[in-house]
């Protein structure tokens, strides 16, 4: 305290402030001692008691405070303005009863008990305010840890999400190649690669077209994310935006523009927001177009364009496979000027058929066709214009077939075809219909158009009918041939 009184000095009042001593020096007066020492506007400057080692002397000794244990000893004190009482001791409330000081206040008895419990209750609420803004502190503390925890946490559930999507697609990738590699067909790797675009790049539309060399336009192979009948199967290659893929390279539009022709690949074009398309490259050629698109607005990252390229890449490499694949499996049993199966197949195929009728009961019948005069046509219009006749007549045959039949390039000028499941009187009527066709079908000799007729002799022979072994149906076939032959030539003759 900033006072210090000894007995005899003088200390001038201030203006508003109080002087205070207090009488007593028991734990209550230490307690009130150490509860003024906070208050603005008051000090305490003496303690009085009987005993000299009463703890609130004591105390008052440390904190420089004037004591006494003679109460007459306060009467000397300046500008005392009033003496509180907390003795508890009825002897020193009597003598200062007794011996009261001009101009001092003494508050004893109840106004005592008054003074200690508004202390008392002012020390607690400071001290539950000092709670509150402690509590206050380490609320807010807590509250921003929890959110850094929060946010930490939130980004290591995004970190883990990203992660776990970029292991799925890493498996998914690897699948994807390996499938590529295993696949052989067109049909089996074209319907790969969609599904593929849909895994790794999340593509919700996705499409394979491949190019036809024989007209120039890119047919729909397989298709992902809409029913197939919402793709445009045939798109020639100056058109949309697999037309553009197709001749210029990779194209990306992430806004499509309702009334852009580029988008009318797909039926109902107003649906597409955003597409993508990326040649199908063998060597310097392009073989296709992957097609990626969706109704929603879609800007491919740059992260995104590299995947779309390994898929791209990838695919081509298992196309190019397999339409080799499936170019030697066809050349292997398809004869080259017609297109036809060849004699190994047409025989493999017999015996095949033959196995299935003797196990089913089923019958069969084959038919042989050998075209008329053929070398005098050769002799008078030289070779290639021959090929061309064997070329018409095998499309000739190709029409009257249904997708069971067989038909083959059996020699020279000689065809055989094979009808499953089909009696003497059904195979008769297809191999009129051959014979009628090719009639009258006009083969063009030169580039005026003048064109001469050609025709055919056709023998059929039916199993069980005519014979009972594969060998003995061709014999019976091109025995009849040979009756149409001996008959005139353009004629069917049934084998008997
Ligand atoms: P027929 O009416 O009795 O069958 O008389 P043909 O002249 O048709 O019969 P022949 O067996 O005497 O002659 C078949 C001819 O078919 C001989 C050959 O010049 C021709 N030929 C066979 N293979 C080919 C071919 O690949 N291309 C062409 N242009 N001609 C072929
Ligand atoms: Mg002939
Ligand atoms: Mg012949």
């Amino acid at each position: 305290m900033e006072e210090r009184a000894g007995a005899g000095t003088v200390t001038p009042a201030r203006r508003g402030h109080i002087s205070i001593a207090i009488a007593g020096g028991g734990l209550k007066a230490t307690s009130v001692l150490r509860l003024l020492s906070d208050i603005d506007n008051l000090s305490v400057v003496a303690v009085y008691d009987t005993t000299r080692s009463a703890p609130a002397l004591r105390l008052a000794d440390d904190m420089g405070i004037f004591t006494t244990t003679e109460l007459s000893e306060l009467s000397q004190i300046a500008g005392l303005d009033l003496i509180l009482d907390l003795s508890e001791e009825s002897s020193i409330r009597d003598s200062l009863e007794t011996e009261r000081l001009s101009g001092v206040a003494v508050v004893t008895g109840s106004g005592a008990e008054l003074v200690w419990d508004l202390l008392i209750a002012k020390k607690r609420s400071e001290e539950q305010e000092k709670i509150f803004v402690e509590l206050q502190v380490a609320y807010d503390k807590i509250r921003s840890h929890e959110r850094r925890l929060q946010s930490s946490k939130e980004a290591l559930e995004k970190a883990n999400e990203e992660l776990e999507g970029r292991l799925a697609e890493i498996f998914f990738t690897h699948e994807f190649f390996k499938a590529l590699t295993t696949f052989s067909s067109i049909d089996d790797v074209a319907s790969l690669i969609v599904d593929g675009a849909n895994g790794i790049l999340g593509a919700e539309i996705s499409a394979v077209y491949l190019f036809s060399q024989d007209d120039w336009t890119l047919r729909l192979c397989s298709s992902q994310g809409r029913p197939e009948d919402s793709f445009r199967a045939i798109i020639p290659v100056s058109e949309t935006i697999i037309g553009t893929a197709f001749r210029d390279g990779f194209v990306q539009q992430n806004d499509v523009d309702p009334n852009s022709e580029l988008a009318a690949w797909f039926l109902r074009p107003e649906e597409i927001r955003s597409q993508a398309a990326i040649p199908l490259r063998s060597g310097d050629s392009v073989i296709g177009v992957l097609m990626v698109a969706s109704a929603t607005y879609r800007d491919l990252t740059n992260a995104e364009r590299d995947r779309l390229q390994v898929i791209a890449n990838q695919s081509s490499l298992a196309l190019q496979n397999a339409l080799l694949h499936g170019e030697l499996q066809r050349l292997s049993v398809t004869d080259r000027l017609t297109d036809l199966y060849n004699h190994g197949y047409i025989h493999q195929r017999l015996d095949e058929e033959m196995e299935r009728c003797l196990r089913f009961e089923h019958q069969m019948s084959l038919i042989m066709l050998d075209i008329d005069d053929f070398k005098k046509f050769n002799d008078r219009y030289g070779h290639p214009r021959g090929d061309t006749v064997l070329q018409a007549v095998s499309s000739i045959i190709r029409e009257n077939l249904r997708e069971i039949d067989v038909a083959a390039r059996y020699g020279g000028e000689e065809f055989v075809i094979l009808l499953p499941e089909t009696d003497i009187v059904g195979a008769f009527s297809v191999a009129e219909r051959i014979r009628a066709g090719t009639e009258k079908y006009p083969h063009v000799l030169d580039e005026k158009g003048e064109s001469v007729p050609q025709t055919v002799s056709l023998g059929v022979a039916n199993y069980p009918a005519n014979a009972s072994t594969a060998a003995a149906l061709v014999e019976a076939a091109d025995q009849a041939m040979y009756q149409a032959k001996r008959a005139g030539k353009n004629q069917v003759v049934v084998a008997t």
